[in-house]
């Protein structure tokens, strides 16, 4: 792409979103909507082009759910009986498009996926049958025989017997085998018995089906949400103030996490916050953090912002790291941030738990991998697997017997330091 040459024209009224311009800029913006609303080229299409417009009910939607309606119009013989829109654009809606529907057809069926923003636009509400008059339901995903159950009660038509599907054997999703975060997560259950556990958005989330993670709720509220648990309990009697630990990965750190800390230290709260740091936003797609000394575009850059500084910047006096691949000396570390976070004069105790995403291609390739196997010593009591739930530990079918999945098995050696009778070993 050639590089354009930047203009920037001084224009307050229009850039300035102050109070002052505000009533401007929203007049301005109607004005925009109003006139993006009447714009051929946005008008929803008609999915179905044979089909007249000759009966009085007709569909319209948007998303991936029109695709199930074609599909469902289409076994019901119906392609060429119910016209099938599609909108382009949900908002604005097409205004020309809107009177040609409400004045054209009795019934509408409106389908698109979580809010009924559609739906809102549509002003005739005895026409209009969607999440608004609970045809539709108002939560949850439009799956294909939702889709189906609510195109055929809308067209009066026989609701369909479907045969139960055989159940596959449930499976929860989990961190990937040789994850960091599942040694960190194993080491917070050890040390951390009967905590509180705030956590964050990505792939570590999955914390929560190891029990380490109990709120998840906006990007940063592990740590705003652990202060305003210390300062719910610390009232309480000393025995009855629970452990609080915060887990946040390191992207979302920077992303969101830096204000809630400095607010969290400014206000006296005290927690252990563990910063899964893999060096990668691993849940999007391995994107660089500040801290890689990679730009988002993957040049390197010459700059490196590093984590333990800014949390030191933050004003938090314990900040150590450790790698959670060694599993005893990061248990250890937990320990000594508890007693950090409980001392007369302690604060927030911040462990950055470092070890890179498996995800990361070059890492993968120069990582050392060790080959475990499992020993006679073994007993069978299954404490790996309900524990530690790596996905490469598993049960011999018909057999009281763990063994290893060579096929997924990273060869990272952390289960060795799991097994309470040192039943797996690794060798080099
Ligand atoms: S490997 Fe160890 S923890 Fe796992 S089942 Fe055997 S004895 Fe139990
Ligand atoms: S070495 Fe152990 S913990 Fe690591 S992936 Fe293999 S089985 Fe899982």
């Amino acid at each position: 792409i050639e590089p354009k040459e930047a203009l920037f024209e001084k224009e307050p009224t229009r850039w300035a979103a102050t109070p002052k311009f505000r009533f401007l800029l929203h007049k301005a913006l109607n004005e925009k909507l109003e006139k993006i609303s009447r714009l051929e080229k946005f008008k929803p299409e008609k999915m179905n082009p044979g089909c007249k417009e000759n009966g009085s009910s007709c569909i319209l939607g948007s998303g991936v759910v029109l695709t199930y309606v074609w599909e469902i119009l289409r076994d019901l013989g119906l392609l060429d009986t119910i016209p099938l829109y599609r909108a382009k654009m949900p908002f604005p809606l097409n205004n020309v498009f809107i009177d040609f529907l409400l004045e054209k057809y009795d019934r509408i069926l409106v389908l698109e996926e979580t809010y009924p923003v559609i739906e809102q636009q549509l002003r005739d509400r005895f026409k209009i049958f969607g999440r608004l008059n609970g045809h539709v339901p108002e939560e949850g995903e439009l799956l294909p025989e939702i889709v189906e159950d609510i195109m055929t009660t809308f067209l009066g038509l026989p609701q369909v017997k479907r045969p139960v599907p055989e159940q596959a054997p449930p499976r929860r999703p989990t961190l990937c085998p040789g994850c960091p975060h599942r040694a960190s997560f194993y080491a917070l259950r050890k040390v951390f018995r009967k905590g509180i556990y705030p956590g964050d958005i990505g792939c570590y989330t999955l914390g929560l089906n190891l029990e380490a993670v109990d709120t998840v709720l906006c990007m940063g509220a592990a740590i705003s949400q652990a202060a305003g648990f210390y300062h719910s309990f610390k009232n309480n009697s000393e025995d009855e103030v629970p452990d609080i630990v915060a887990t946040i990965g390191d992207s979302t750190f920077f992303h969101s996490g830096i204000p809630a800390l400095i607010n969290a230290v400014v206000e006296g709260a005290r927690f252990v916050l563990l910063i899964l740091d893999n060096s990668t936003t691993a849940m999007t797609g391995n994107q660089p953090t500040p801290a890689t000394g990679k730009r988002a575009s993957g040049e390197i850059s010459d700059k490196k912002v590093s984590i333990n500084k800014v949390v030191e910047a933050c004003g938090v006096e314990f900040v150590r790291e450790e790698d959670p691949y060694n599993l005893k000396n990061f248990i250890e570390l937990l320990k000594e941030a508890r007693e950090y976070v409980r001392a007369p004069d302690g604060g927030i105790a911040v462990v950055i738990a470092k070890h890179p995403c498996l995800m990361d291609r070059d890492y993968r390739q120069q990582m050392t991998k060790l080959k475990v196997r499992i020993t006679d010593k073994c007993k069978s009591c299954h404490y790996c697997i309900d524990n530690f739930e790596c996905p490469a530990l598993v049960e011999v079918p018909d057999e009281d017997r763990v063994t290893i999945d060579y096929s997924i098995c990273t060869g990272c050696g952390v289960c060795v330091s799991v097994c309470p009778r040192k039943a797996i070993v690794a060798e080099t």
